[in-house]
């Protein structure tokens, strides 16, 4: 057996062979290892070079198609990426551009690219107000029913196709009801009512009954047969504030996000938040229909990452914990830790209104926080029900804390304007 060596690098107590000795200099394999992965860092450090793919391209269509066809990434390659989002160039398209990026979308479904098809076409879809044409003919075509909000606007001619289908074709079941549900037109709301007076045989195949497939649409029956819509179409986005107009914050806005409350949540001990608070005189808020004063929708962050907190408020800006508040199952200790507020950026509501389904697709990744307009849900829509009349309550805006502090998850505040209970839910990946 032949002696072993001590390992050269300082400070290592490592021991090795002489003929590792030989083929390493007298190192040992994990410093040996080490040295080799510093010397290709160092390298790449060296010769990485920055790459503007988009210069010099002004064309928001080819900008976009670039945006879409990601390369795979190259540790030699560093990707200067483009100074705007998707988003924000989806906004300034042209008719012409949007029927452009509509084909193209049509081209990527030929080639079986779905998922950058459908990221296409649905961003047409929420960001524009793009009614698609050619896109959705090929999404029936090629058989493809998902993310049903691309049926949204879609004709009678279509939607009669779909309900054809839904008797016939026991696979797409689901994604085809959740189609029905987002075209939401008097024919399919009639259908609807139909199914829940006299259920289909396949239903009892269906987790929940046909016509509940409705809430992920935004809508549902009525007692008496009719759509009752759960979201305001009005919608207008919180932004970030910029720290130069902290200063001069101009005319309060109709919408204050985050502000500290001034309870303590009689499960956690912590402080309460008011998520929003609302001047209803202000003609933003109009749309409400509300009368008095302010609205509070207080909530707790942490137990409500566990379970829906109710809210008993009342319109001069008065809000106290719900009697029907019970305890979620599932509650951990509140150690205070991702609640700090000070580490949260201002949010200042836009006077701009945005599209009612802006953020309605949540895969999109398009900043959330938002007063009106459809909800982002991450999972599930989850309309809670009133805990007084059992009524569905109304979306009434939402926090989005990937926006608010590099966190996760979305806070969800909902309505009840009879009982004046507000509710609110969370939601995350
Ligand atoms: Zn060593
Ligand atoms: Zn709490
Ligand atoms: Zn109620």
């Amino acid at each position: 057996m032949s002696e072993r060596l001590p390992c050269q690098t300082p400070g290592c107590t490592g021991s090795i062979l002489p003929a590792t000795a030989l083929k390493t200099g007298g190192i040992c394999m994990p410093c040996q290892q080490r040295k080799l992965a510093e010397e290709r860092q160092a390298y790449i450090e060296q010769n990485r070079k920055e790459v503007n793919r988009y210069a010099g391209i002004h064309d928001p269509v080819e900008i976009l198609t670039m945006m879409h066809s990601p390369r795979k990434p190259d540790p030699l390659i560093k990707e200067v990426p483009y100074p705007r989002t998707a988003q924000e160039l989806y906004h300034g398209l042209t008719e012409e551009e949007r029927g452009r990026m509509e084909s193209y979308a049509v081209h990527l479904l030929e080639e079986e690219d779905i998922d950058q098809a459908e990221t296409v076409l649905v961003s047409l879809l929420c960001f524009t107000d793009t009614r698609l044409g050619p896109g959705l003919e090929m999404l029936l075509h090629t058989g493809n029913y998902s993310p049903a909000i691309l049926f949204k606007d879609a004709d009678a001619q279509v939607r009669d196709r779909l309900i054809a289908q839904v008797e016939s074709d026991p696979v797409n079941r689901n994604l085809l009801l959740l189609a029905l549900a987002w075209i939401g037109d008097e024919e399919v709301v009639r259908l609807f009512a139909a199914w829940r007076q006299s259920p289909p045989e396949w239903a009892s195949a269906l987790y929940i009954a046909p016509e509940m497939y409705a809430r992920e649409a935004g809508w549902e029956l009525d007692a008496g047969g009719g759509k009752k819509q759960l979201y305001h179409p009005e919608c207008y986005p919180f932004l970030v504030s910029r720290e130069d107009t902290l200063e001069a914050p101009g005319a309060p806005a109709a919408v204050q996000m985050l502000q500290a409350g001034t309870h303590a949540c009689p499960w956690c001990g912590g402080a309460l938040t008011v998520l929003f608070d609302y001047d209803l005189k202000h003609p933003q808020v109009r749309f409400m229909e509300l009368p008095g004063k302010r609205l509070r929708i207080a909530a707790c962050m942490h137990c409500n990452c566990y379970g829906t907190v109710y809210m008993k408020a009342d319109l001069e800006g008065g809000y106290a914990w719900s009697e029907y508040n019970v305890v979620p199952g599932y509650l951990p200790d509140n150690t205070g830790g991702a609640l700090a507020f000070n580490t949260w950026h201002v949010m200042q509501l836009s006077e701009q209104p945005a599209g009612t389904y802006e953020s309605a697709y949540w895969v999109l990744e398009a900043p959330a926080s938002q007063i009106g307009g459809h909800p982002a849900w991450i999972q599930d829509a989850d309309y809670p029900a009133c805990p007084c009349c059992a009524q569905t309550m109304t979306f009434a805006a939402q926090a989005d804390m990937g926006q608010v502090a590099e966190d996760e998850g979305i806070y969800y505040a909902f309505l009840c304007r009879e009982c004046l209970i507000t509710a609110v839910n969370y939601q995350q990946t």
